[in-house]
């Protein structure tokens, strides 16, 4: 099979940043995407009121060419800080935001004002909970003690507990690493789903601290995100499940942009940026895995709108199969798999 043509999909976790950034990596989503769910860690302030969403989703629409804006919808957030209340999470809901995103403090980028006390924010789950507003969780614990690489398996008992307490709260837990992450989903609930990232299904830790035949014992920054990937059991349990079929794991790209300096640097900021090269990466991965033809398009188009309630885009798209380089960078951004070798493209 040479071409595929699926139902235009959406990117359920996206990193879209402000000002100049925002100018340069928006295009590269709207190419090939719908719809968004817009990340509410920005910089300078975080997006944690209904003010914020609103100038917030301005700001985007006014990048936007006039086609751009017939074509795509950014889906807005707002971030759950330790001092949210639920009557802010009203008014946010009234601003359209969708959906309301937790960090745990200090696991990544934009982090800092991120939560600790979980039992603490009952009373906005509540009020989210008879909203209807869908909770997105970065799972990780936020708990010093816990090690890097073991914070997603830890935060699964927050999850429990959040899903436990509050049945009919739908909750996300996002770009999931882990077969742990994994398991505990299919466990839990119709409530609780998962994304999955592109970079998930292709890295593992080894491609990050240069054990990866691929990065001749290099260290590789630009695949350094938050949650780090894991090993090759965990990556192989997260293309088992996103070809499943299984309407509970569905795309969400996280690319998180930073410019070129912030990556080539000691201090590394976490974030892969994945949006130009998203789609055609999950052709090549699904035709890999043998479920292109049937299991691609219900996990970019469908079981995303399906969870969120949302109508399923009618527009269509077409992939073909044909090899490119992907460039260095874009406009000082330096893209996923920056100089390799790519087998699908999005017909533009
Ligand atoms: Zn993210």
């Amino acid at each position: 099979m040479d071409t595929i043509e699926i139902r235009k999909p959406d990117d359920f976790h996206l990193h879209l940043r402000r000002s100049e950034l925002l100018r340069k990596v928006l295009p590269h989503t709207v190419n090939q995407f719908a719809r968004g769910l817009i990340m509410p860690n920005t910089r300078p302030g975080p997006i944690i009121t209904n003010e914020h969403v609103d100038n917030y989703r301005n700001e985007i629409c006014s990048v936007l060419t006039k086609d751009q804006l017939a074509e795509f919808s950014p889906l807005m957030t707002i971030q759950i800080t330790q001092e949210t209340t639920p009557e802010i999470i009203n008014k946010a809901e009234q601003a359209r935001a969708i959906a309301a995103k937790i960090y745990p403090q200090g696991v990544t980028t934009n982090s800092e004002n991120g939560v600790v006390d979980f039992r603490g924010l009952y009373p906005v789950f509540e009020t989210m909970q008879e909203l209807d507003m869908v909770l997105s969780l970065h799972g990780e614990s936020p708990q010093e003690m816990v090690p890097g690489l073991e914070k997603e398996k830890t935060f699964l008992h927050t999850l429990r507990m959040i899903a436990r307490d509050f049945p009919k709260l739908r909750i996300v837990l996002e770009h999931i690493t882990t077969e742990d992450a994994v398991k505990c989903v299919l466990e839990l609930p119709e409530t609780v789903a998962a994304t999955i990232t592109v970079h998930h299904l292709f890295l593992t830790l080894d491609d990050v601290i240069g054990y990866s035949k691929d990065s001749k014992g290099l260290m590789q920054s630009h695949n350094f995100c938050k949650p780090i990937a894991k090993t090759v059991y965990d990556r192989a349990a997260l293309r088992k499940v996103a070809t499943s079929g299984n309407p509970k794991f569905f795309f969400g790209s996280d690319s998180a942009p930073h410019l070129k300096g912030s990556k080539e640097c000691a201090s590394v900021c976490a974030g892969v940026f994945t949006a130009p090269v998203a789609l055609p990466l999950l052709c090549q991965m699904f035709e890999y895995l043998g479920h292109l033809e049937d299991r691609l398009e219900p996990f970019v188009s469908e079981f995303g709108a399906k969870f969120y309630r949302l109508p399923l885009n009618s527009e269509r798209i077409c992939c073909v199969k044909k090899e490119w380089i992907v460039p260095q960078e874009y406009d000082g951004i330096v893209p996923f798999m920056a100089g390799q070798k790519i087998y699908w493209q999005v017909e533009t």
